[in-house]
């Protein structure tokens, strides 16, 4: 019997391969960066060849550091940084351009073109998404008219296309070696080229934007055995996929509806759990598939996206020096006692929820000769809560029915200033589970139930524990002060860009 699950968390920052055992506890783990290329202003790339050694390293790694022998493991599931565009030679495995990350806002020009004929909204009905440079649908259409010779191979099906879980999972399969070419309905739902009620890619749309079908994966349920891994992992049954903010909400077994989780990372996601039936959304939130799990009908969220959380405590850390590690963010902010009436708006790549304005840049407003660094340091953690709170207003506008608790995740959920900001900020309880890794374990649960390692939701449920509570401690009338600001703050990003 195998006593174990594991899963590959390919981030936009650096991935991951994690070893879960049935209880859900971490039992083995390595973690490498990888490096992010900023070749113009706006534009975001990776490496995929690095991404997929850097994917064999950390597998050898947690493999050898934790002393598990892969025969112990009983299915390996994929997470990934949805949207990240790769287009690749089907024969030889060569990319023909380097991976076109979520943030990169190059595909600005294309967006307004087909917003022109339509509006921004003009694919919202049949694919829940507004027009906007963080879906994969345009960033391939940039690849197809920019790289020479791309479009004929991709129209006979010789170059193909994959998000990040499309380009491990086909090269932990066998790459030109016999590698399959699939994708999930969580991550297939982000390219914008998916309709949300048949589940698979929507001619019409593929039609406007030129994109051959014969280039596009198989789409696939987000748990279900779709290869056996060749390499280090030979013979292990490849059986989860979920883009990583389906997985967080999968690992924090929000699988009724009217859960939900908010991810801090490099930017922050929260996802409500809407049931069987897309919930449009009036509020700017994104439709989303959720997940799928074999035949049983699939379960969609709404979607709140802020790109540039995290981020912004790396920025001060990378462009201004301020801090040695983002988790001295933290300490340099409690050096003051409030923002000093400042607000930092990092609207470095236009605004995602619920604004979804490309034209927005970033603004700390508010400046007098008083501010210090800690002011900044603060202000640049308060941006993530105050984001946080437009979508969690958002969530309740759309569904009717107002969050009473918040589950939280990622990277940002260690600092306690923000934490505790947060709860305030949005009035109800903000909770931290024990195990914070739910990205991974989500895709670890999802491969684990394809195979039978783990077989109902309850059982995955009994796994998930409190490790911490935050209580809202401000006064009403002070919450609404500052988010009044904050909201004001807002208006100045606006039309910054063409
Ligand atoms: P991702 O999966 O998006 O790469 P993670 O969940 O690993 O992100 O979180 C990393 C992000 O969290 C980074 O942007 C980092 O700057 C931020 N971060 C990590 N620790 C802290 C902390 N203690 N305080 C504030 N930000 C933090």
């Amino acid at each position: 019997m195998a006593k174990y699950a594991a899963a590959i968390d390919q981030g936009t920052t650096s991935t991951r391969f994690m070893i879960f055992d049935h209880s859900g506890n971490v039992v083995g783990v390595d973690q490498k960066e990888h490096e992010q290329i900023y070749p113009k202003p706006g534009w975001v790339e990776h490496d995929p060849m690095e991404i997929w050694t850097r994917t064999q390293e950390v597998i050898e790694g947690a493999l050898r550091r934790s002393g598990v022998s892969p025969k112990d493991i009983a299915a390996v599931g994929v997470t990934n940084q949805r949207e990240t565009t790769i287009v690749w030679e089907k024969a030889t495995g060569k990319p023909v351009y380097n991976a076109i990350v979520w943030q990169d806002t190059r595909t600005d020009k294309i967006c307004n073109e087909l917003a022109a004929d339509g509006g921004q909204d003009r694919f919202r009905p049949k694919t829940g998404l507004p027009l906007a440079t963080y879906f994969s649908g345009p960033k391939i259409k940039w690849i197809l008219d920019n790289v020479p010779g791309v479009r004929e191979k991709a129209e006979k099906g010789e170059v193909i296309f994959g998000n990040i879980d499309t380009w491990v999972i086909w090269n932990l399969t066998g790459g030109p070696q016999g590698g399959v070419h699939v994708t999930d309905v969580s991550n297939a739902s982000r390219t914008m080229l998916m309709n949300l009620e048949t589940l698979d890619w929507d001619d019409e749309i593929l039609g406007i934007l030129g994109i051959p079908r014969a280039m596009l994966p198989a789409i696939r349920p987000s748990s279900e055995v779709y290869g056996y891994a060749k390499g280090l992992l030979d013979g292990i049954p490849v059986a989860g996929d979920l883009g990583d903010q389906q997985a967080a909400l999968f690992g924090q077994a929000c699988y009724s509806p009217g859960e939900a989780k908010n991810t801090y990372g490099t930017g922050c996601f929260m996802l409500l759990n809407t049931g069987t039936r897309p919930v449009p959304s009036k509020s700017g939130l994104l439709t989303t598939l959720a997940y799928k799990i074999g035949d049983q009908p699939a379960v969609y969220a709404l979607e709140g996206s802020i790109a540039i959380t995290g981020a912004l405590v790396q920025w001060l850390r990378d462009n201004l020096k301020m801090i040695e590690s983002s988790k001295d963010v933290e300490p340099l902010a409690r050096t003051v006692e409030d923002n000093g009436g400042i607000y930092f708006v990092p609207a470095f790549s236009g605004l995602f929820a619920p604004y979804w304005r490309s034209d927005a840049r970033g603004v700390i407003v508010g400046l007098t000769r008083y501010i210090n660094r800690g002011h900044i340091a603060r202000a640049a953690l308060e941006a993530t809560a105050y984001q946080t709170r437009e979508v969690l207003d958002a969530m309740n506008a759309d569904s009717g029915v107002p969050l009473t608790a918040l589950k939280v995740d990622g990277g940002m959920v260690y600092n306690e200033l923000l934490m505790q900001f947060q709860a305030d900020i949005l009035g109800v309880p903000v909770i931290r589970p024990k195990v914070a890794e739910t990205t991974s374990l989500g895709a670890a649960y999802a491969a684990g139930m394809a195979v039978g390692f783990w077989t109902n939701f309850d059982e995955l449920r009994a796994n998930w524990q409190v490790d911490k509570v935050w209580q809202p401690q401000m006064r009403a009338e002070e919450r609404e002060r500052l988010y009044a600001g904050w909201k004001k703050a807002v208006q100045r990003t606006f039309g910054w860009v063409e």
